[in-house]
């Protein structure tokens, strides 16, 4: 029996939300059973698709980009910068006080939602912080890395173990290839074939669905929770995750917030726990659903086909710690995002109108106009509506709002 068929047993048996969870394992468990090379097969007429086709030829087009912005950036960039933890500290010790002002000063109730959408926003700048330093570029001490990523977490339930192997391990190394990243929506015939699927696409930006509005400020707290419980499980990439640590610091998490909830009682838990935290979602995904969703999947790595970036508001890219430079932060995970603009201009300047990153809010809307599911001939698909839009389309509109140099007739070759 067939690794997909034993998926389709096990996901009959399931509850509603573990019919939502194994839904979401689709891009892993479906590979096998879908002609490998979807994206590429298809009669693509784009550099991007060409470049897709010929995988060796675009790794070693990135490998020069590579080596070649990292050798003309001066070598300090590469470097940790410890005081990030600082501020981490600063925002975590603002987080604090804010609480305290909301469960004891007694505010008018407009007042106290305004502080609590506030309280959303420092809790999502430090998700920032805490993504750096799981990637190593604030300290090297891996306890000291753990304790500011379950700082920055604790607000997704996010254990700091889970993070490193689902982010670090699998989701950067495995970038938009099916059977390995959990952060795709999987191929057409997983969607016909398997009715949980069915019921998270409804549920996804681009659906078209009411429902789809509550996806950004729930999705990454679900997210972490289908990941921990069952995408983990099925994935490739996952094996060195230790599970019971990772299930115990979520479990701590929660048990920390509900314990919380059980003392402040409705209306101060809606005030400093659960506003917050979807605020939080709010922000974090509206910067994480631009920068995969609208990028084929692929059988080869490649950061330039699978990532976008933003360009967003100078003051978001203060608050938000450059966190819109997302291809940049590909190219080098473990370099501070301090520096990133600088890899951006060297990717305008060797990576042409491969490099994308259109005005964020621009990003925001194509994310909600575009189906979620990967059709074949390169192509993203809604099966209810029939709606499609291939990505040779989407590329071309994505590069004409990101205001690239035209593309260099060789491919952007450096
Ligand atoms: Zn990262």
């Amino acid at each position: 029996m067939s690794s997909a068929n034993v998926a389709f047993r096990k996901e009959r048996k399931h509850s509603a939300l573990a019919v939502a969870a194994v839904s979401t394992l689709t891009a892993c468990d479906e590979l096998d059973s879908v002609p490998r090379g979807n994206a590429g097969s298809a009669p693509l007429t784009t550099d991007l698709g060409n470049r897709i086709r010929q995988g060796e030829r675009t790794a070693a087009h990135i490998a020069t980009i590579k080596a070649k912005i990292r050798h003309e950036l001066p070598p300090h960039v590469f470097r940790r910068c410890p005081a990030r933890a600082l501020t981490a500290l600063v925002l975590g010790a603002a987080i604090a006080a804010l609480t305290a002002v909301l469960l004891t000063a007694r505010l008018p109730g407009f007042s106290s939602l305004v502080l609590s959408v506030v309280l959303g926003g420092l809790y999502g700048s430090l998700f920032f912080l805490g993504h750096e330093a799981g990637h190593g570029s604030v300290v090297r001490q891996w306890h000291l890395q753990d304790a500011l990523m379950g700082i920055a977490f604790l607000i997704f339930l996010l254990p700091p173990t889970l993070w490193r192997v689902w982010h670090n391990r699998v989701h950067h190394v495995h970038t938009n290839l099916p059977d390995y990243d959990p952060d795709n929506f999987g191929w057409l015939a997983a969607y016909r074939r398997l009715r949980s699927i069915r019921v998270v696409a409804a549920f996804t930006p681009g659906s078209g669905r009411w429902i789809s509005l509550l996806y950004l400020p729930t999705w990454f707290t679900v997210h972490t929770q289908l990941v921990l419980w069952f995408q983990s499980r099925r994935c490739r990439g996952f094996e060195s995750l230790n599970r019971p640590r990772a299930a115990t610091e979520s479990l701590v998490m929660v048990g920390f917030w509900v314990w919380l909830a059980m003392q402040l009682g409705p209306w101060s838990s809606l005030l400093v726990i659960v506003l917050p935290m979807m605020v939080a979602n709010t922000i974090i995904m509206s910067y994480i659903v631009t920068n995969h969703l609208l990028r084929p999947v692929v059988d080869d790595p490649d950061p330039l086909a699978t990532s976008m970036s933003v360009t967003t508001h100078p003051w978001m890219d203060l608050i938000h710690f450059n966190f819109s430079h997302h291809v940049e932060h590909h190219f080098f995970p473990a370099m501070s995002p301090r520096y990133a603009p600088l890899v951006r201009a060297k990717l305008r300047q060797y990576a042409g109108d491969s490099f994308l990153a259109p005005p964020h809010l621009r990003a925001l809307r194509a994310v909600f106009r575009t189906p979620r599911i990967h059709g074949e001939h390169g192509v993203l698909v809604d099966p209810v509506s029939g709606r499609s839009i291939r990505f040779a389309d989407l590329d071309s509109a994505l590069v004409a709002v990101t205001g690239a140099r035209p593309r260099d007739p060789r491919g952007g070759e450096p």
